[in-house]
């Protein structure tokens, strides 16, 4: 039974339930939602693992169609923090024309976010136009246009999404790594 909806008044221990589900289960109880409901608990989430599940484990039509839904700020966090995998099939959803539109609004909506940030850099970018960083510290290689750059704790560096410490160190950085 999907209790999510009666729930969502009092969202914590629902919450908690539907995000220690296992994938399949998961994905049942969010197809039981319409895209409204859907787009309703999207929003309503803060909660940061369970907003990961969300935008990871469901069919990528479905998400491009509820971020088409969202305020920007939460469409743009949403496509900021999934991953690689999942932005790049949300992406492929779209036409040419759709992805350059897309891509050059992220592109603002970073810009427009760096003074939130620590030194006027944010956590993590995703590759649009010309940022300060092109290329992961670790492998060398350059982002292409949609995959995540990840910021360092060093601030100097960056990392792609396969090189990338969960505690996000420099390796080149820090002397403990030598
Ligand atoms: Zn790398
Ligand atoms: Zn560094």
């Amino acid at each position: 039974m999907n209790t999510i909806l009666f729930a969502l008044g009092s969202l914590q221990d629902e919450i908690d339930r539907v995000y220690a589900l296992d994938v399949d289960a998961f994905r049942d109880c969010i197809n039981a939602l319409s895209l409204t409901d859907l787009v309703f608990l999207w929003k309503a989430v803060g909660h940061e693992a369970l907003g990961r599940r969300l935008s990871e484990e469901i069919d990528p039509e479905v998400v491009s169609q509820v971020l088409e839904r969202l305020p920007y700020s939460t469409k743009a966090e949403s496509l900021k923090y999934m991953s690689n995998e999942q932005r790049l099939l949300v992406v492929e959803t779209w036409s040419l024309q759709k992805n350059h539109d897309e891509l050059r609004k992220l592109g603002n909506w970073q810009r427009s976010q760096e003074i939130e940030w620590h030194l006027g850099i944010a956590d993590r970018y995703i590759k649009s136009s010309r940022l300060p960083m092109d290329r992961c510290a670790s492998c060398g290689n350059c982002y292409d246009y949609w995959q995540s750059i990840d910021i360092l704790d060093c601030m100097r560096h960056s990392s792609c999404e396969a090189c990338l410490q969960e505690d996000g160190v420099c390796l080149h950085c820090d002397p403990s790594f030598g």
